[in-house]
């Protein structure tokens, strides 16, 4: 008899025991019954039954499952879950879980790995033959694998239906083997790479076979992607696998389409949040396995595991969205330069704006500089950014300047596209009463609801709540209610009545969520039966338009005064990237952004394309005030349905924290949050702070270890390096 301990999805950092008539690997995915439930976990040690003495055997139940072999977590999988448990102060159950397919957690069987790629198969020379009957499918099968390496498809012609199961379970038994295709011949050809791609390209790969983290900061449109291509060649040549991480909106389809046309044989898996549970299994089993060549996938990807991993790609490095804010907070760049450095392989971080940590991190000369300073397309120049300054040009109702509106007839008169972008979507962000004062705000946050013209509803962006809009004051009874402050659908009403031959389309996340809304949207502006785009930052990324000329920056202004100290940098990579959508072919783009304060050194840095002085700007300013780079954060979050509660709760931390020995640690005073109510949950935090990364650590681990809420209503929750205050 055996005890194996396993590890379960629950918040406390321990294994269970349980027995088995055999031993287990570490890893393997079991099925156990926990508290009157069945549960999946991984085996994270197995003993004889003499060396374990905690229990008496017979209090110890028997697992009641042992799942296929493909579902064992490796060794490398493992290392990177307890690296994320004790980095995130989250448990290493919880980690594990996070990080493998969500089909991983119910408590069942999984169906075993069936190839489905495009990888051949061949019998190996020295194998002895299966037994089969003679004339057998499986018989043909076997003897066509012996003669010639055969792909799926033609395996299925041989073998029927039961053919994939049948290449499996030789697999297993070690008959055949896998052959991936010799040649990963192009279709596109590869771009002539200009002397500074050529450049990257040929220093970066003098690094391929070990770690080696870099920093690809190239102006929008300086031709990234052709340089990843060029770089993946290389490391598929060499028949080793692809991570390339890109951010969560970025469902659009060019950069797959990109890959797939440059390397056809190659299979290539893209993981989003459009991709189903079963897919998502696939995927993990075929990356294991070796099969899948490269992964294209949103911040949950890095934790895919591969059999030979090659190089990882973070695209657009500074994007917030690489970062989960809630559950397990990680943040996927980084896991995936700690990744690159355990595997010993490079690593790229890629961006137009990089973050500011990871600027500092190549000024202490942690990661090396590759440089793209013009834009791919010879003709194509930076647009030049004019500001308008809305105290001499002001706005009408529906929020944009005559001085704009005029650039726009301009712009279509000469039959070119547009692009008018503000950061609310919806028609107005508030409706008020003139009378008593009363305000659309949402039952269920501390938030305004947004007025949504074409439901005539009203809509909290927070919690998804919606109401119809109410025909008089629900306060006072009058029975004008007035919209304040503009949206996508105002902005769309006006220039439909202001330009009404124009083709108008609206992109947020009303219209354009899906993968099927996107691709529609490219084939219009391809067509050029596009003539105005209305929209959010969700047209901010990636996208390459080439009739586009004109960009128009509307309502800019509110986040130089946000209370976050993160925003300006938001701001400035926001519209750094929407600008970058102008003048990407010949002929020259021009941005326009309409502001209040156009002397803000925001502004200023923007307006000369001096990202680098920027950088200079703010890093100076987070170092006159000890923040990070140059300190490293965390902050306790806590939230509970009881009001009444947080207060107690805040106070109780308040109170440990300050009697755990805090040298070399800040403790800021608990606050409640910016948004105090979410989802009708009442909401505070704690900020904390130290030079040294250790001591934030160590300090946070006593932190965690002596508090608990008073009350089991009030969530705690432990955000490391937060990108929102
Ligand atoms: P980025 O991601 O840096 O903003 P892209 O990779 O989208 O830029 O490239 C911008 C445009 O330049 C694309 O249309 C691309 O096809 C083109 N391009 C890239 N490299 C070259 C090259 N070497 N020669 C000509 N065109 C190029
Ligand atoms: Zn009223
Ligand atoms: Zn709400």
């Amino acid at each position: 008899m055996f005890v194996i301990n396993v590890i379960l999805d629950t918040p406390l950092s321990r294994s269970y025991s349980y027995t088995n008539p055999q031993p287990l690997n570490i890893g393997s995915r079991v099925i156990v019954d926990f508290n009157n439930r069945q549960q999946a976990g991984f085996v994270s040690q197995a003993l004889a039954a003499a060396d374990y003495h905690e229990l008496p055997l017979d209090k110890l139940k028997p697992l009641l499952a042992v799942d296929n072999e493909s579902t064992t977590l490796p060794s490398e999988l493992w290392k990177l879950g307890g690296f994320t448990a004790s980095y995130y102060h989250h448990s290493l159950g919880a980690c594990l879980f996070c990080s493998v397919p969500t089909l991983f957690r119910q408590p069942k069987l999984l169906p075993e790995y069936i190839p489905l790629n495009r990888n051949y198969y061949q019998a190996i020379e020295t194998s002895t033959p299966p037994k089969l009957r003679k004339n057998s499918r499986q018989q043909q099968l076997w003897q066509a694998l012996t003669t010639t390496p055969l792909n799926m498809a033609q395996i299925s012609d041989i073998g029927g239906k039961t053919a994939p199961a049948i290449i499996n379970a030789w697999l297993a038994a070690g008959i055949i083997t896998v052959c991936p295709p010799a040649d990963y011949a192009t279709t596109t050809i590869p771009l002539t790479l200009n002397n500074e791609q050529q450049q990257v390209v040929d220093d970066f790969c003098q690094q391929l076979t070990k770690f080696h983290a870099g920093l690809l900061y190239g102006i929008t449109g300086s031709g990234k992607t052709e340089v990843f291509l060029q770089i993946i060649e290389r490391v598929l040549a060499k028949r080793q696998q692809v991570l390339v991480l890109v951010p969560e909106i970025n469902l659009t389809p060019q950069m797959g389409a990109r890959f797939s046309q440059r390397f056809p044989h190659a299979e290539i898996l893209q993981l989003n949040s459009e991709v189903s549970d079963k897919q998502r299994l696939h995927a993990w089993y075929s990356a294991k396995e070796g099969h899948c060549n490269i992964i294209l996938g949103t911040r949950l990807s890095v934790f895919t595991t591969f059999k030979n991993l090659g190089l990882i790609i973070v695209d657009e490095e500074h994007d917030d969205s690489f970062k989960q804010s809630e559950g397990l907070r990680y943040h996927a760049r980084n896991l995936a330069v700690w990744r690159s450095q355990q595997l010993n392989i490079p690593v790229l971080l890629a961006s137009a704006t990089p973050s500011l940590e990871t600027l500092y991190n190549y000024q202490q000369g942690k990661y090396q500089l590759y440089k793209l300073t013009t834009r791919a397309n010879p003709l194509a120049q930076l647009p030049q950014v004019e500001l308008i300054n809305l105290r001499h040009f002001p706005v009408n109702h529906a929020g944009i300047s005559q001085v704009a509106l005029e650039e726009i007839n301009a712009c279509l008169a000469r039959q070119e596209m547009a692009l008018v972008f503000i950061n609310r979507r919806g028609y107005a962000p508030v409706i008020t009463c003139y009378e008593c004062g009363w305000v659309s705000s949402c039952r269920n946050c501390s938030t305004k609801m947004v007025y949504h013209h074409n439901i005539k509803r009203l809509k909290c962006h927070h919690c998804g709540h919606s109401e119809a809009v109410p025909s008089l004051c629900p306060k006072c009874r009058n029975q004008y209610l007035h919209t304040v402050g503009h949206g996508t659908q105002k902005l769309e009403e006006f220039l439909t009545q202001n330009f009404p031959t124009a083709r108008i389309r609206r992109v947020d996340r009303d219209t354009t969520t899906s993968k099927k809304a996107w691709q529609q949207l490219y084939q219009e502006i391809h067509n050029s039966q596009v003539d105005i785009l209305v929209g959010t930052q969700m047209l901010a990324k990636g996208h390459d338009f080439a009739r586009l000329t004109l960009v128009i920056g509307l309502n800019l202004d509110n986040a130089l005064f946000s209370p976050d100290y993160h925003s300006g940098v938001d701001m400035y990579n926001g519209l750094t990237q929407i600008a970058g959508r102008a003048g990407r072919a010949e002929t020259p783009g021009k941005v326009l952004l309409q502001t209040d304060y156009p002397d803000h050194p925001v502004y200023q840095f923007l307006q000369q394309h001096d990202f680098n002085g920027f950088v200079n700007y703010t890093l100076k300013e987070r170092y006159d005030n000890k923040l990070p780079p140059f300190s490293h954060s965390a902050i306790i979050r806590l939230s509970t349905h009881r009001e009444p509660l947080l207060k107690e709760a805040a106070q109780e931390l308040r109170a440990i924290a300050h009697k755990i020995s805090h040298t070399g640690v800040t403790l800021f005073p608990p606050q409640p949050a910016i948004i105090y109510k979410l989802h009708r949950k009442f909401r505070a935090q704690m900020e904390i702070s130290a030079a040294s990364r250790r001591d934030l650590h160590d300090y946070l681990n006593q932190l965690i270890s002596s508090f608990t809420p008073p009350i089991k209503k009030v969530t705690i929750a432990i955000d490391v390096d937060p990108i929102e205050i």
